[in-house]
C-alpha cells in the first residue's frame, strides 16, 4: 500500500551530481530512517518530495516524484500542481527548531492563516488538538501568549512539529530532528514521531544508528546517490 513513488531520480547542483537515479516507493503509515554520511545528498532528496528545493539557482531534477492523493497517483512536478497544496500536504520538520518571533498560539495559527481558516473557535480548537497530539498542550495551556522563543529546545520541536501537524499532511519529512536537542527532549521526539504514524507517512533523516533502530520501519543508506535498503540492527 504504497502512498509516494519515486522513479529513476536524478538531481545535481550547477552540474554536481548529488541523486544518480533513485528508484523507491515507501509504504504508507511507516516510519523510514534515511542514512548515510554528511554530503551526500539526504536533504536534498527530502526537498525533492515538496519541491523546497526549487528556489535554489543551478539546482535541475529529472525522474518522477508520485504522490497518491485521494487514492490517484499525481506527479509531483506536473505543471497542474499546486505547489502551495503540496507544501501542505508534506509538511517538513527541520534539525534547528524554527519557531517564528511570536507568540506560541500566532506560530500554530500561523499556516492556518495562509490556509485561509479564519473562523475562531475552528483556528483555537485546531490548535490545542495539534498540540495535544505533539505532546505538548499541558506544557504551554498556560502560556499561549507567551513568545514561542521562550521555550526550551525540545519544546520549540515539538512546536514546529504540532505546527507542521495543524493542516494534517499525508507526508511528514524530518531532517535529523534530534541533533540539536540532549538526550531527555531527544527521548520525547522519537515518542512523537513513531505517534505520527498513525495519520502520517514519515521519512526521517538520521545520524544515529541507535535511534534508528529504536523507531523505523526500515532503514535507506544513501551511498553514491542511490538510496540502498539497509538493516536496522535490533
Ligand atoms: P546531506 O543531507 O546528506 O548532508 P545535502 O543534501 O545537504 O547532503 O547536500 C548534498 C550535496 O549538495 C553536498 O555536496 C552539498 O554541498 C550540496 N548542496 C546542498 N545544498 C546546496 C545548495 N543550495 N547549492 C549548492 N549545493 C548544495
Ligand atoms: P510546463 O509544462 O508548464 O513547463 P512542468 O510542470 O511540466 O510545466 O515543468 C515544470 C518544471 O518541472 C520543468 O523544469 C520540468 O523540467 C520539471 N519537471 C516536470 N515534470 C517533471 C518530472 N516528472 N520529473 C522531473 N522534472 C519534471
Amino acid at each position: 500500500n504504497s502512498i509516494i513513488k519515486i522513479t529513476d531520480l536524478h538531481f545535481s547542483y550547477n552540474g554536481l551530481k548529488v541523486l544518480k537515479g533513485v528508484t523507491h516507493s515507501f509504504e504508507k503509515n511507516t516510519l523510514t530512517a534515511i542514512t548515510g554520511p554528511s554530503g551526500k545528498g539526504k536533504s536534498t532528496f527530502l526537498t525533492t518530495l515538496n519541491r523546497l528545493w526549487e528556489d535554489v539557482p543551478g539546482a535541475a531534477l529529472q525522474g518522477c516524484v508520485e504522490l497518491k492523493i485521494a487514492e490517484k497517483w499525481r506527479d509531483v512536478y506536473a505543471s497542474s500542481m499546486d505547489i502551495a497544496a503540496l507544501r501542505r500536504m508534506v509538511g517538513m520538520v527541520f534539525q534547528i527548531p524554527n519557531p517564528l518571533p511570536m507568540s506560541i498560539f500566532r506560530n500554530m495559527a500561523f499556516p492556518l492563516k495562509l490556509a485561509g481558516v479564519k473562523e475562531k473557535d475552528q483556528v483555537q480548537a485546531k490548535v490545542q488538538e495539534a498540540l495535544e497530539r505533539a505532546f505538548l498542550w499541558d506544557e504551554v495551556k498556560d502560556r499561549l501568549h507567551s513568545s514561542a522563543l521562550e521555550l526550551s529546545g525540545g519544546q520549540q520541536q515539538r512546536l514546529c512539529i504540532a505546527r507542521a501537524l495543524i493542516l494534517e499532511p499525508m507526508v511528514l519529512l524530518f531532517d535529523e530532528p534530534t541533533s540539536s536537542l540532549d538526550y531527555q527532549a531527544a527521548g520525547m521526539i522519537e515518542d512523537l514521531l513513531v505517534s505520527l504514524k498513525e495519520s502520517c507517512t514519515v521519512l526521517m533523516v538520521s545520524h544515529y544508528l541507535d535511534q534508528v533502530s529504536r523507531i523505523a520501519d526500515s532503514r535507506l543508506e544513501l551511498a553514491d546517490g542511490k538510496l540502498l535498503l539497509s538493516n536496522i540492527s535490533r
